[in-house]
């Protein structure tokens, strides 16, 4: 078997191989020099902070490595930053990789033989490892050891070999697609949430000051109202909005009226829906009625994938209501009518919207 110890590595600012839409590269630079550095940096999830926090004095009070972590979430609500944080609070390396790129189980053998006593291993969209890699993870996981099979035919044989203790952090965003044994391995799992516009607009005055841009308390609150409950997103705003302001009202801060209208620029309307949502649900609405729809045959007439559409356009449309899934498919609500304003269509179908 070839093991080439440095393909499926990846430095921090490489794309997810299995994450859409996927962020540019110019767009993970930018994401990576706003990244909140320490725990103390790190806004929202409270309970996760706490929680973490509590675990890694423990950890370092006794000598220990961190027991593994599992972070589930829509994409750029925090799991990369909080992987790093974790490895910097702790005092190691992180090791980055992601799930679909490890396809061999020697890959993966020699990224683990690789780490140091303590590294942090991050493993994105760890639902995208293949099974046969996962198994290598078993063992690694649980008594740090590897099982080799070495040689071919009649002449194989298996080894074990032993792995410096390490900490696996682990992020998905359809942890619904990961195999018990898996799931089971992990010390903790926590479940990230959407952030509310008071956390967003902190971490934007944060990212205004590292980015030296004049951001009133206004114009923070109107971008936070706008971004889908997501720091990345929050971010991308920013970014826009800058580039609006500096051209368009040039030595002005950035308040209110200028955040809306360099993100109404990028058709990104007052509720945070942008173009994609918006073919969403007008799909559910004039294409198939309203729904219900199953999700392949949305995903079909979007010429979409089913997984990006499941993992990262739903969790947001469902949160705040636009959207329902059902066991027979989804369902446009009330608000979705509401917001392309239309009116609600009567009779048994719909009687459940009003
Ligand atoms: P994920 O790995 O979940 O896709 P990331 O950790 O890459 O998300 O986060 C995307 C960007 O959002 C980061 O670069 C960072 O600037 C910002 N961010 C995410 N979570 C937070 C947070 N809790 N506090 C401050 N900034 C955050």
């Amino acid at each position: 078997m070839v093991v080439d110890p440095e393909a499926p590595l990846e430095g921090d600012d490489e794309p997810a191989a299995d994450r859409e839409p996927e962020p540019a590269e110019d767009e993970l630079r930018f994401d990576a020099s706003l990244r909140p550095e320490a725990l103390t940096d790190y806004v929202g999830q409270e309970s996760i902070r706490e929680t973490l926090g509590i675990a890694i004095r423990a950890a370092l009070e006794r000598g220990d490595v961190l027991d593994h972590v599992l972070l589930c979430g829509p994409p750029g609500l925090g799991k990369t930053s909080l992987a790093q944080i974790i490895a910097r609070e702790m005092g190691v390396r992180c090791r980055k990789t992601q799930g679909p790129a490890v396809d061999r189980g020697g890959d993966l053998a020699a990224i683990l033989s690789d780490l140091e006593a303590g590294d942090v291993l991050f493993i994105d969209e760890i639902h995208g490892l293949p099974r046969k890699v996962e198994e290598v993870l078993y063992p690694a996981m649980e008594d740090f050891e590897l099982d080799l099979i070495v040689g071919q035919g009649p002449t194989a044989r298996s080894m074990r070999l032993s792995l410096k203790p390490f900490t696996l952090v682990g992020a998905t965003t359809r942890a619904g697609m990961l195999d018990a044994p898996l799931r089971d391995r992990f010390g903790s799992t926590f479940r990230l949430e959407f952030y509310g516009e008071k956390e967003l607009a902190r971490i934007l005055h944060r990212s205004a000051s590292i980015l030296g841009v004049d951001l009133t308390p206004e114009g923070a609150g109107e971008i936070a109202r706008r971004s889908r409950g997501t720091p990345r997103i929050a971010n991308r705003h920013l970014k826009r909005v800058r580039d609006f302001a500096q051209v368009e009202h040039p030595s002005r801060a950035i308040d209110a009226k200028i955040a809306a209208g360099g993100l109404e620029l990028h058709r990104v309307d007052p509720g945070g829906l942008e173009p994609m949502d918006h073919q969403i649900l007008l799909a559910v609405l004039d294409r198939f009625d309203g729904g219900p729809v199953g999700v392949e045959s949305l995903a079909a007439m979007l010429g979409e994938e089913r997984e990006t559409l499941e993992a990262v356009y739903e969790p947001f449309l469902v949160q705040e209501g636009y959207l329902e899934r059902t066991p027979r498919g989804r369902i446009a609500t009330r608000r979705a009518y509401d917001h392309f304003g239309r009116a609600v269509p009567t009779g048994p179908r719909q009687g459940r919207l009003l």
